[in-house]
């Protein structure tokens, strides 16, 4: 049941309690409901209910949160902590992740249109005209995220943000092989732990220069602009892309569902578009949206559609069928027609590179 209009539907997700229609139409009441959903769901991770907003602690800027944080506490992503007046826990230097090595082609999100999966960029930046059979993917999962995703797909990570023990750039190197030409950041998200990704791959591109290394990022988006710079000037001298998670348009909604704002996520893909005519093929640049039932709806998808764009109309754009995940399990799995139809609003807002990826999830 809706906890604003008291409508009863399985399209509601019980946790959450509040219908797509009430957020929008009653914004401020419904976002003040999710929040206690999330702060509720996060404590029992043990992170911060929020950002924390001490004015006196130390604050960082790596992404949309900017925490000021105070002696003892921790950030958002409960990577960062202060400790007695010095930001200590991940650095360029170390980090909290872990990897494994994927054979390629792989069930990456970018797959369809990358130089791993379809040799686009041959013989620059692909080993051969097709998918790269016989090469590897370092897939690296960060243990950390900036948001909070009520139907995060890979949630376990909120169990290894404490414990466990720091890597280190030579760890993460050392484990690139000859083999290995791509390597891929995800997680979690890698945004909280983008000084360590960056330092990690400038390393590993300077050992190797003459063999072909993407370098490849899986983001929702939130980071400090100037590392949005980093990440997209790394992928454009290495064949690599950036996939955006553009999780939903209207702002309300996205706060909802995720905890944080989509306002710097649009600005930064934006940012990120303005340079996707310097290196067209493969595509520097993709983005993504999950098609959470009933939420992420049509109009929602055409909107986003029409957002991108007003980007560039060549940006390849990938819907993702919804598995029911964490806190939103009890959610139905994507349906086929509604797959078709946000491909078909996807079109008609002019983007010319749409699919459904996962459609063996679709019901
Ligand atoms: S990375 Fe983001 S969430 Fe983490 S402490 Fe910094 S500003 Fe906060
Ligand atoms: S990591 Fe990059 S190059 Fe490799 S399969 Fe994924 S999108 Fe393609």
């Amino acid at each position: 049941m809706c906890r604003i209009c008291k409508i009863e539907s399985s399209s509601i997700a019980r946790y959450l309690g509040i219908c797509r229609d009430c957020v929008l139409g009653h914004p401020d009441e419904a976002i003040a409901l999710a929040l206690k959903c999330h702060g509720d769901s996060r404590e029992s991770f043990g992170l911060p209910r929020t950002p924390p907003r001490a004015p006196a602690g130390i604050r960082c800027r790596v992404c949309v949160n900017e925490c000021r944080i105070r002696d003892g506490e921790s950030g958002y992503c409960g990577m960062r902590r202060n400790i007695r007046g010095k930001i200590e826990g991940v650095s360029s230097r170390r980090a909290k992740a872990s990897w494994y090595h994927d054979p390629l082609p792989t069930n990456c999100v970018g797959d369809w249109v990358c130089a791993g999966g379809t040799g686009s960029g041959y013989p620059e930046f692909a080993h051969c005209r097709g998918p790269e059979t016989g090469y590897r993917n370092l897939a690296v999962f960060s243990h950390a995220c900036s948001m909070d995703c009520l139907f995060c797909q890979n949630w376990h990570f909120k169990e290894r943000t404490h414990g466990g023990r720091y890597v280190t750039i030579n760890d993460l190197v050392g484990d690139v092989g000859a083999r290995t030409s791509c390597i891929c950041y995800f997680g979690g998200d890698p945004s909280p732990q983008l000084p360590f990704s960056i330092h990690a791959s400038r390393t590993a591109l300077a050992a190797r220069p003459d063999s072909i290394l993407r370098i490849c990022w899986e983001t929702n988006g939130t980071m400090h602009p100037t590392f949005l710079d980093d990440i997209v000037g790394l992928a454009m001298v290495s064949g690599g892309c950036v996939k955006f998670d553009l999780k939903a348009w209207h702002e309300p909604l996205h706060i909802a569902l995720t905890g944080v704002s989509n306002q710097r996520i649009l600005s930064n893909f934006r940012r990120a578009g303005n340079r996707v005519k310097e290196r067209p093929s493969p595509p520097v640049l993709i983005a993504n949206t999950l098609l959470v039932p009933d939420y992420i709806s049509v109009d929602e998808i055409r909107r986003i559609a029409e957002f991108i764009a007003s980007v560039d109309p060549d940006i390849p754009y990938s819907l993702l069928a919804f598995h029911p995940q964490f806190c939103m399990q009890d959610l139905p799995l994507t349906r086929q027609e509604t797959a078709a139809q946000c491909v078909q609003a996807a079109r008609d807002a002019g983007l010319h590179r749409v699919r459904i990826g996962n459609a063996h999830l679709l019901v």
